[in-house]
């Protein structure tokens, strides 16, 4: 015990966030080291945007970017501080070229996330990082001027400490909740953690018949009583647990947060772009235009094929019935059921199924202008692990390496 290595900064987590955090600690001549459990840096990043890697979103940051996030007014200044234009051009200056896609989501060129994790090992190696990789961080102990982190291979002393642990989601990345362990030892609040940007399991049966049909431009309403806890426009896939698809994984963190109140609906609008009454011109219309369609071929204008059976029994009508003798009820009765229709939430998928975690360390006890704990002095946080998270279209990971840096220039 009598080599014990110390540092300026010791980083918990090799992650975006971590990684980010040790660049531009080093730039500052901090000697700095990470350490990670996995046998490499950012393993998680590997998978991020299909193995593409939708590093950021190069959308005006606004009051609409902030609100992609959950606590996003807690990332007013860290973006101020470290924007996603500066993302873009810190990349480009260290050889990463990069190309803004739809939606303005930004990829490399390569389109290979393995190039983003090579351009942050090379900054890591160049400022001379220390790399603990294949170890786990077990404790960390505040000595007052200095702390004591205990890994299951080494004992490290540093004066001062990030954690940048990652929350909950896919744990076979590394992240397994660990940092708010740490967190909570030195008084920290936590965010009961959840699964977000998720599928949502659903209660109805007769959902599994759907399997594979993916819907455009509807929108997703999430209701907890009558209270709305989230919408989203877009595309929904059903899946064989239930319901998925970018509008779906938008609202997941607001079920999961919500999931335990109560039980929670999820409103379907097949025509969001139409109100009642323009609705019914357009069925009158297209039914005098198709008098003698049977409603299972008619409904063919209104909904995928593979929709309509079970719509028209939910419906309670009858299939083969003709268009034309369809009484003003039954019209009103398919308004309704385009406009509103109804599932049941079973439960969120799973975390090891779940891209980010909502929750985690509660935004209050953390300074945005430094990322440092207002509880404890000399320690900081960054990424996921704090109790921010985004919406797909790379916010979240925006939010891990703006986190990472405004950490890293102050630790
Ligand atoms: C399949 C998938 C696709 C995604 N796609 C995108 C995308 O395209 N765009 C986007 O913006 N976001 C995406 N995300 C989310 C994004 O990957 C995460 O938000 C981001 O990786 C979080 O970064 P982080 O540094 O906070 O944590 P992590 O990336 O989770 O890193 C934390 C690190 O800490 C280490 N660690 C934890 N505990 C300890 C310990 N006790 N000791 C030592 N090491 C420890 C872990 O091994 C891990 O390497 C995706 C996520 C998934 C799962």
């Amino acid at each position: 015990m009598n080599n014990i290595e110390e540092f300026d900064v010791v980083i918990v987590g090799g992650g975006p966030a971590g990684s980010f955090a040790g660049i531009f600690s080093s730039e500052r001549k901090r000697k700095t080291a990470i350490i990670d459990k996995n046998n490499q840096i950012c393993k998680k990043l590997l998978l991020t945007g299909k193995g593409k890697c939708n590093l950021t979103n190069m959308n005006e940051i606004n009051d609409e970017y902030l609100s992609k996030y959950k606590n996003g007014k807690f990332l007013i200044n860290v973006f101020y501080q470290f924007s996603n234009q500066d993302l873009y051009e810190f990349f480009e200056k260290n050889g990463l070229k990069l190309k803004i896609d739809t939606g303005k989501r930004v990829y490399p060129e390569s389109e290979n996330a393995e190039d983003v994790v090579k351009t942050i090992r090379k900054m890591l190696d160049r400022n001379k990082v220390k790399l603990f990789l294949k170890e786990k961080v077990i404790d960390i102990e505040n000595l007052k001027d200095e702390f004591k982190v205990i890994t299951d291979k080494r004992i490290l002393k540093s004066k001062k400490i990030v954690i940048a642990t990652g929350g909950k989601s896919f744990p076979k990345t590394g992240s397994e909740g660990d940092g708010f362990i740490f967190a909570e030892k030195f008084g920290h609040k936590i965010i009961k953690p959840c699964p977000a940007l998720c599928g949502i399991e659903i209660k109805e049966k007769f959902l599994k018949n759907w399997q594979g049909i993916t819907l455009k431009n509807v929108k997703v309403s999430a209701f907890l009583s009558n209270k709305k806890i989230g919408e989203e426009f877009g595309e929904v896939l059903f899946t064989h647990y239930g319901v998925s698809g970018p509008a779906i994984l938008n609202i997941s963190g607001d079920i999961s947060e919500n999931f335990e109140k109560g039980e929670i609906k999820l409103i379907i609008n097949f025509k969001p772009a139409l109100n009642k009454e323009i609705l019914d011109k357009r069925l009158q219309k297209e039914i005098k235009e198709n008098q003698n369609k049977i409603l299972k071929n008619f409904m063919k204008n209104l909904l995928p094929s593979g929709l309509i059976y079970e719509f028209l029994l939910l419906a309670s009508l009858d299939p083969y019935k003709k268009v034309n003798q369809l009484t003003k009820q039954e019209r009103n009765i398919i308004i309704e059921k385009l406009l509103n229709f109804q599932l049941t939430v079973k439960k969120p998928r799973p975390f090891y199924d779940s891209m980010v975690t909502r929750g985690g360390i509660c935004v209050d006890e953390i300074n945005p202008k430094t990322m440092e704990s207002k509880i404890v002095n000399n320690i900081y946080f960054a990424g996921e692990v704090i109790d921010v998270d985004g919406k797909t279209g790379g916010y979240n990971l925006q939010m891990c390496f703006s986190t990472g840096y405004v950490a890293g220039i102050n630790a």
